[in-house]
């Protein structure tokens, strides 16, 4: 069984039998076919490309050391907070957000229990709050202040959770990629 066409292959028009292409279709039909083989090697090349810089990140990713990986934590972590307390004021002294536009204007992610002292706290949204850089810096002559500043935010229970727990806290290299993810998802939606 032999296949006739009946149209022209380039500019679909209609052909006498036996005939494959208008003689002056050849050309635009050859260039037509040849600008469709070109675009479809660039896209292989492009998804190439793609593949290879998915693995490169999977590479990197891999290779992070928990230090780092507790770095990137902190930092979606603390960027949550900040923007979480955009339009709060400062936890330990009142001052108020000197820029309610700006989610960083000159304001921490204040640790009622610090880093150094109670770890395990650091990425608890009950113990971080924003305050401004200039009172966390000053952090060990504001503790009084933020923890009355803390019990009128998320009550005495709370605060007094928080000062009683101590419960030992170690992270894999997959939970602390957990949080960093989550906080950076919470940071997006807040910020929607
Ligand atoms: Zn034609
Ligand atoms: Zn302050």
């Amino acid at each position: 069984m032999t296949f006739r066409r009946t149209r022209c292959p380039h500019c679909k028009g209609k052909m006498e039998q036996g005939v494959r292409i208008h003689p002056e279709c050849i050309d635009g039909y050859a260039e037509a076919q040849a600008a469709k083989s070109e675009r479809a090697e660039a896209k292989k090349a492009r998804d190439a490309a793609k593949v290879e810089r998915a693995e490169t990140r999977r590479r990197k990713e891999a290779i992070k050391t928990l230090p780092k990986l507790k770095k990137e934590a902190e930092r979606e972590f603390n960027a949550f907070i900040r923007a979480r307390d955009a339009d709060q004021p400062c936890i330990s002294c009142g001052a108020l957000p000197p820029d309610l536009s700006g989610l960083h204007a000159g304001r921490d992610a204040g640790h009622y229990r610090s880093v150094g002292s109670a770890a395990h706290l650091r990425y608890h949204e009950d113990n971080v709050h924003a305050q401004c850089v200039h009172c966390n810096q000053h952090g060990a002559g504001r503790a009084v202040e933020y923890r009355i500043g803390l019990i009128a935010r998320i009550g005495e229970a709370r605060v007094v959770a928080l000062e009683t727990n101590n419960t030992v806290r170690k992270w894999t290299h997959d939970e602390l990629r957990a949080i960093r993810d989550t906080y950076r998802a919470k940071l997006k939606e807040l910020r929607q």
